[in-house]
């Protein structure tokens, strides 16, 4: 059987399970303010560019069709991969956990003689723990999209896929960069275009003196090797082409077959993402070319659980995802929370389905609950995962893995028999009635029922059944 991903290195489990950080995270106003400005903002933006594209749902089809395709053949798929960024004068490393992907990058960096390293955002690398492995060996990684700038010096946590720093509005960033920006201006204000400028000046510095690049890859196309990153900054542009040694690390699922494909999801991502008709930067590359970009090219093909995830026939669709983050923009339960209280690098309605899947459901057992199942994500997903359908997979896993019976179990069996007796049923009904006319209208239920109803009002009887109305006629 595959191996879910390790526990005790990397970022996919959280310290505590969600109600109690979602708990945490809703009494903070101000981060409950920040996250509906941005989600709304995004929201309005990429639903108006989706709405020029008449064959909106036919990419939809055609990019989940796609997917679907790459995990029915994806040990040929990346055996194809290797062989051609191989024949382009790359090299193909394959990690089948987080451990052994930190033991790749750190011996590939320590062999450069470099000890920092410039990053491009990569959710694959937060994944694994990459910069604590770095650090550990005395190497410094340096993020260089503004949004994991202010994520690493504010000595924080992500808390949105695209947006990582979303929680943080323009004082707080300020007061970051005041605080641990090397060389930063003492007058610094919290204008954005203040702000950018002096990210701008302190990064332009460390890419032109670091001579390896770590980033992530959003596709690599099997046909010919090439590897893709889009980002919106140019800090990825620049990472790619102007250190000596750049080295990738992807998870197994972004490989897509040809170039034909890779065009739907070229389309796909920047209108449900960013809110953009393309990406302001889509960089590719092929192994290494001669006086032009990196002089060494290695790319790290990561497992760390995926391949459990592919062997569970209705929760592998979440390897179909492209890491576009709308499902987190429209989910009612993220909006409110943030990404923190997920626990894992990967928050929102993807991160709880995917998250569980990656270490095993009982490492991430709350995650699966953190939803209202309401099927926005679905309607939302530009490759249409059915994430309602796998929250409730998910849910019925934690259940059966169960060895004693749970208070929801009791609970359901007790119902269920009682439904299955109508004088006890009968009886039931009129308990009930007697409880509310002895005024016991409280809006909670007694333990060991009482979690139900934390956050629910518990609903009245009617002063009359349809029983006893349908007894009467
Ligand atoms: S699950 Fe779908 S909507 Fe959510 S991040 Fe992935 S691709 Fe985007």
């Amino acid at each position: 059987m595959p191996a879910t991903a390790p526990r005790g290195v990397g970022h996919l489990r959280g310290d505590e399970p969600f109600p109690a950080a979602a708990r945490r995270a809703l009494a903070d106003a101000q981060l409950r303010r920040n996250l509906g400005h941005a989600t709304t903002t995004i929201r309005a933006k990429s639903g108006a560019v989706i709405g020029e594209l008449p064959d909106w749902e036919q990419l939809r089809a055609a990019g989940s069709a796609v997917k679907a395709d790459v995990l029915a053949r994806l040990p040929e798929l990346l055996e194809q991969l290797e062989a051609a960024v191989t024949a382009a004068g790359g090299s193909v490393h394959w990690a089948a956990d987080a451990v052994e992907a930190n033991r790749i990058v750190t011996d590939l960096v320590a062999a450069t003689g470099s000890d920092r390293v410039i990053k491009v955002k990569s959710m694959a690398t937060q994944e694994i723990g990459l910069n604590e492995a770095l650090a550990a060996a005395g190497i410094t990684a340096v993020e260089t999209d503004l949004a994991e700038l202010i994520v690493q010096l504010g000595e924080d946590r992500p808390s949105h896929i695209l947006v990582p720093a979303i929680h943080r509005n323009r004082a707080e960033i300020r007061e970051i960069f005041l605080r641990a920006m090397p060389g930063v201006d003492p007058a610094l204000t919290d204008e954005p275009a203040v702000l950018a400028a002096a990210a701008r000046r302190y990064l332009r510095q460390t890419f032109l003196t670091t001579p390896v690049a770590v980033s992530g890859a959003n596709f690599a196309v099997a046909e010919t090797g090439t590897l893709a990153v889009v980002e919106s900054e140019g800090n990825g542009r620049m990472c790619l082409t102007l250190p000596e040694t750049l080295i990738t690390v992807m998870g197994i699922e972004k490989v897509v077959p040809t170039w034909r494909d890779l065009e739907v999801f070229l389309q796909l991502l920047p209108r449900a993402s960013t809110g953009e008709r393309m990406n302001p930067y889509t960089s590719m590359w092929t192994g290494v070319t001669p006086g032009d970009g990196p002089r060494a090219f290695h790319l790290v093909l990561l497992d760390n659980g995926r391949s459990a995830v592919l062997a569970d026939e209705v929760g592998r669709q979440a390897l179909h995802c492209i890491r576009c983050s709308a499902c987190l923009n429209v989910c009612p339960v993220y909006q409110r929370t943030g990404g923190h209280a997920y626990g894992s690098v990967y928050p929102g309605p993807i991160g709880a389905v995917l998250s569980p899947q990656l270490t095993g459901v009982e490492d991430n057992a709350s995650l699966p609950y953190a939803s209202s199942l309401c099927g926005a994500c679905y309607d939302a997903c530009p490759v249409k995962i059915n994430i309602p359908e796998l929250l409730v997979h998910l849910r019925a896993e934690h259940v059966a893995a169960q060895r004693r019976p749970t208070a929801e179990s009791v609970a359901m069996a007790a119902a269920a028999y009682v439904m299955d007796h109508p004088a006890l049923y009968a009886a039931a009904q009129r308990a009930a009635r007697l409880a509310r006319l002895a005024g016991r209208r409280g809006r909670g239920l007694p333990p060991p029922l009482s979690g139900w109803t934390i956050g629910r009002d518990l609903p009245e009887p009617p002063a009359r059944s349809f029983r006893d109305w349908w007894g009467q006629r």
